[in-house]
């Protein structure tokens, strides 16, 4: 028979949205990467503060509150999500285009100086 254990429970604690003040909410509004984990860490401190049957101190640095994120990687100049391997994200965007040309320039510079050796 097939059983399924159940095991490392935890908690996640998403914040509110930037839009949301309690009273009315707008839709659209961002924080920044910084502002988003300086009030996650604000809410696991006062959850550290106010909530019993966390880890104690000592047995653990952050008392069982952890602020996670996922990471996903993303092209710099547009936010496009990254889809290659490598430098090169396949043009997603004018920046992305222009700097592989300056490594493909930069790459036959190379092998041209190499070439008159
Ligand atoms: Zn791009």
């Amino acid at each position: 028979m097939k059983a399924t254990k159940r095991e490392n429970f935890r908690i996640e604690v998403t914040p509110r949205s930037a839009g949301d003040f309690g009273f009315a909410s707008v839709s659209g509004m961002q924080r920044s990467e910084a502002e988003a984990e300086r009030l996650c860490e604000d809410i696991a401190e006062q959850i550290r503060r106010h909530v019993d049957e966390l880890p104690s101190r000592h047995m653990s640095r952050q008392r069982g509150v952890y602020v996670m994120w996922d990471s996903k990687p993303i092209c710099s100049h547009c936010g496009s999500a990254w889809t290659e391997e490598g430098p090169y994200n396949g043009g997603c965007c004018d920046k992305d285009c222009e700097e592989e040309d300056a490594r493909q320039a930069a790459q036959g510079a190379v092998n041209g100086s190499e070439g008159r050796k």
